[in-house]
């Protein structure tokens, strides 16, 4: 039998409201006994040991609290085939990020939660804890970096992103599916080519002094005083391709030059961000590419604990 373990954080998977309700109900009330009930088969299949970490909504998770995990993982990996994690929605993709980018193995581990809590007339979390089990467990997923399973749809964690606070399908994005599975079988039908786990240099760094970085938001009109925020390192969530007004342009060169540092993202949810004459004619900004702010301002964070090197941490944001 494989040995699975699965560390719960919380979230709506471990939520109790109204019986048969979808909504008003609190996440991250359950225990992963209580969820692991739903699903009693799972236990002639599998090995299952149950490491209860936190029990919050995900929107209290922080950095200690990845550390926590990142460490529970690198601690107990070697003694099982894969890790399951279960977690809140709305924050889940910034987790899997960190820990794609910092956990010290090559084993399966998958995260994954639920919209609808345990208590609602059919709830996704039963089903989405089973087949994240079976990912989990299977040799396909050895080496993938993290990953995310929901809905029968397996994500990686660099590319996760929630994009519906409504349906169940709620990280659907089709082009950044890793693969699917059919009940318990499973499909990949690509691979996340950036670098990760034990090949990510965050996977070996002492972790215990993240600089602060914030995330800060243009809208028409937005006054440069917002990016006054005393962090050092500032990811600028622009408009449409990561552009802003001139006067955050000039005082954004002025920050700079006081060493700090910033990336170039887009609030909007699909495309690139690429360096630009116009915004950066200096090239002092990060372009986040592909990333989202809130997973560029994690990537970051851990650049900056390794460098200070501008162009190293340009070519970070490129392999990672
Ligand atoms: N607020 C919940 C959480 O992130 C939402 C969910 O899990 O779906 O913990």
């Amino acid at each position: 039998m494989k040995k699975i373990a699965i560390i719960a954080t919380g979230g709506t998977i471990a939520g109790s409201g109204h019986m048969g309700k979808t909504t008003n109900y609190k996440a991250g009330t359950l225990s992963v006994e209580n969820i692991l009930a739903s699903i009693p088969d799972i236990k002639s299949e599998f090995d299952i040991s149950l490491f209860p970490l936190l029990s919050v909504d995900s929107n209290e998770m922080n950095i200690t609290h990845w550390i926590a995990l990142k460490k529970k993982i690198d601690e107990i990996s070697s003694e099982f085939d894969g890790i399951v994690i279960t977690h809140g929605t709305d924050t889940i993709e910034e987790t899997a990020y960190f820990l794609t980018l910092t956990i010290n193995t090559d084993k399966p581990v998958v995260l994954t939660g639920a919209m609808r809590p345990a208590t609602a007339t059919s709830a996704d979390g039963p089903f989405n804890l089973w087949q994240a089990i079976h990912l989990a467990g299977s040799s396909l997923s050895y080496g993938q970096g993290v990953l995310a399973l929901f809905s029968s749809t397996i994500y990686s964690a660099r590319d996760i992103q929630k994009i519906s606070n409504y349906k169940i399908d709620a990280f659907e994005k089709a082009n950044t599916a890793l693969g699917f599975m059919k009940d318990d079988e499973i499909f990949f039908s690509s691979r996340q080519m950036k670098k990760h786990t034990t090949s990510s240099i965050f996977s070996s760094m002492d972790l215990s002094h993240l600089p602060e970085v914030d995330i800060v938001p243009y809208y028409a009109g937005a006054d440069s005083y917002l990016l006054h925020t005393g962090a050092k390192g500032i990811v600028v969530m622009g408009t449409g391709s990561g552009n802003f007004s001139m006067k955050w342009k000039k005082e954004i060169e002025t920050l700079q030059k006081e060493g700090k540092f910033f990336v170039r993202s887009s609030r909007v949810i699909d495309g690139i961000v690429f360096g630009d004459e116009v915004f950066d004619p200096h090239h002092i900004m990060i372009p986040s590419l592909t990333l989202s702010p809130y997973k560029a301002r994690i990537l970051l964070m851990l650049g900056l604990a390794y460098t200070n090197d501008l162009d190293k941490l340009k070519e970070i944001f490129v392999q990672y």
